[in-house]
């Protein structure tokens, strides 16, 4: 048996193809290849599922985070903390503004940003803005976060690029249902993927959303120039597929979660350290991180997996401190330092078998025998 880490031959099944083909041909026939009719309605259906007022389709989830930042008028050389445990682009994004990003470490737990460490961090440095990261599809603990946040007037930018089809804990709404700026990536491994890249925001505050189609389009709004802004529009192929797919989006991420709790009950017998089961309904099961004693058993697990034909991958080999353009920022980094060491993900997508995620508990208890 082979269980892949990811199943696009299902995902994009001959039913699918068809309707985005026709789709397609649509589009290149009327020459309509930006900001069309189906931008508008993914908007606008996207919104409503992710209990939005607005949703905002911007060209890749980095430039959305960017973007963000720009809208909440975060200036070049002011700080923003960010979770030390994500993808680069959560540190590049604040680079790229100017910004100076802080690292906030984690529950080592979840890898989810850690309000202690935030209030630690904020003895001694002036932030702006923090990004939390639902990361792996774990909801972060926005409502602790947002009570230190808001008696300080800092801003929250949730980076949402894995956390499509997850609930916040306390509030039981969708990711992105907050009063702060959400950002999702529709990069074609994420729960909602394009054919190539965009990326969307949420926020129940119109001016703000008004603010970023003026920056995503050239500064452009309706009385012409009124900003320096960039373009970041999504092209109109990209919001057809993004579109067609969203009808079985809800059923997809139900299957994810299905896999999730099969996983959790057939490996809770193994030494490997899961996800706790409270986060069974909440988390959008992105990706189905488990965590090993030492660095070393991850390695020799990670060869033993591999070698029985089951894809693994390092989300993250490294935490974001540990990168070589971010070493010298300041912040708190020692549990993330620990969680990157210990942790990896297997197989998850929403069209596991029973029969595959039986083979993958089989291969992990064969390795701690
Ligand atoms: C994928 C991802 C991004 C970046 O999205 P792109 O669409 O690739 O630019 C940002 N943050 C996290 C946590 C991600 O997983």
């Amino acid at each position: 048996m082979r269980v892949n880490f990811y199943n696009f031959e299902q995902l994009h099944n001959n039913e699918l193809q068809q309707k985005i083909l026709s789709r397609f041909e649509e589009i290149v026939t009327s020459n309509g290849f930006v900001e069309g009719k189906y931008n508008l309605s993914f908007e606008e259906r996207f919104a409503k599922i992710q209990q939005a007022k607005q949703a905002l389709l911007v060209a890749n989830g980095t430039d959305a985070l960017e973007i963000a930042l720009q809208a909440y008028d975060i200036k070049p050389n002011e700080k923003v903390g960010i979770a030390a445990i994500s993808f680069f682009a959560t540190a590049e994004c604040v680079l790229n503004r100017g910004s100076i990003p802080v690292f906030i470490d984690i529950d080592p737990s979840t890898g989810l940003m850690c309000p202690e460490s935030l209030k630690r961090i904020l003895a001694k440095h002036d932030l702006k803005a923090i990004i939390p990261v639902h990361i792996y599809g774990l909801p972060a603990p926005i409502e602790m976060l947002e009570k230190i946040c808001h008696e300080r007037d800092i801003k929250i930018i949730e980076d949402g690029a894995q956390g499509q089809g997850g609930f916040y804990q306390e509030r039981k709404t969708p990711i992105g249902s907050s009063n702060n700026l959400t950002t999702f990536s529709f990069y074609p491994t994420k729960n909602l993927g394009a054919f190539g890249d965009a990326g969307a925001l949420t926020t129940h505050d119109s001016e703000l959303a008004a603010t970023i189609r003026t920056i995503r389009n050239h500064g452009r709004s309706q009385e012409g120039h009124t900003l320096i802004g960039r373009n970041s529009r999504c092209d109109h192929l990209q919001a057809a597929v993004l579109d067609a797919k969203l009808d079985k989006l809800e059923e997809q991420n139900q299957m994810r979660k299905l896999v999730a709790k099969k996983y959790l009950e057939a490996l809770s017998s193994t030494p490997l350290e899961l996800v706790d089961s409270s986060y069974i309904d909440s988390s959008s099961w992105h990706l189905f991180p488990v965590r090993t004693k030492t660095k070393e058993e991850k390695i020799k697990l990670i060869e033993h997996l591999e070698a029985n034909n089951i894809q693994c991958r390092l989300f993250y080999e490294k935490s974001l401190p540990q990168e070589a353009p971010l070493k010298h920022f300041e912040g708190e980094v020692e549990k993330a330092n620990h969680f990157a060491d210990t942790t990896f993900t297997i197989p998850m997508h929403p069209f596991l078998t029973d029969d595959e995620i039986r083979f993958v508990a089989e291969k992990v208890k064969n390795f701690f025998k």
